[in-house]
């Protein structure tokens, strides 16, 4: 399968979470060493890994083992082709989201340089929506994850979290926003989802920079999936 990529030996979770990790830092390092298609490998690795760097990216687990073997899968732009590795019982670990300024109408860049974390995660009452969408997993997200029965799942994301000690305030920042490139990235994990009603989902959402989790919302929901919001 083209889209499938693996290494000799297998990687472990550990190795698969920081490949992703260094795709989010737009470090082409993350496809050194993979064994897969040559002609998409040479795509990916062209200009720095500017292609790998613009959709998403998949890994996926063996199902059953206590240290299972990964494989990383390469998207598109709004996602990963799931079904063939579902089908072949393996679980979906977490996928990464993608930054590029292509075309104004699917930038995935934010307006000017970033935006304050209190205006897109319901704290501030003037919350800035279209960052939140891009920012945040998608309804889709929350419908894949009731969908396979997911306890957890991480969405890794290009934006960097610039915190700001006093006054105690958190930026989100977009990666090539030169001052910050080696600021850690934002990334989600997704948990309990449950269908409440056809289409309706509610699960819980930890974001976490590093190890560390900085903000935690237990009630989060999700209408039709898809490219769409969460609501909390
Ligand atoms: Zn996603």
């Amino acid at each position: 399968m083209e889209d499938v990529f693996h290494t000799l030996p297998a990687m472990k979770v550990p190795d698969a979470m920081n490949r992703l990790d260094q795709i989010e830092n737009r470090n082409v390092q993350a496809l050194g060493g993979l064994h897969g298609d040559r002609g998409n490998l040479r795509f990916y690795r062209e200009n720095n890994g500017q292609n790998a760097f613009k959709i998403e990216w998949g890994v996926a687990k063996e199902q059953g083992f206590m240290n299972p073997d990964c494989i990383l899968i390469s998207g598109h732009e709004k996602g990963v082709e799931w079904k063939p590795f579902l089908d072949a019982g393996l679980v979906p670990l977490a996928h990464s989201h993608p930054f590029h300024r292509d075309r104004i109408t699917s930038s995935r860049a934010l307006a000017d340089r970033g935006v304050l974390w209190d205006d897109i995660n319901g704290a501030s009452p003037n919350q800035n929506l279209t960052a939140r969408l891009k920012v945040f997993p998608s309804a889709g997200d929350f419908a894949f994850c009731a969908a396979q029965g997911l306890a957890t799942h991480i969405v890794k994301t290009p934006y960097c979290v610039v915190k700001e000690l006093h006054p105690k305030i958190v930026w989100i920042v977009n990666p090539d926003v030169a001052h910050f490139a080696a600021a850690l990235r934002l990334h989600f994990r997704i948990f309990d989802v449950v269908e409440l009603n056809r289409g309706h989902y509610r699960g819980q959402l930890e974001a976490m920079c590093g190890n560390q989790i900085f903000w935690h919302k237990r009630d989060v929901h999700a209408y039709g999936g898809g490219g769409g919001g969460l609501t909390f």
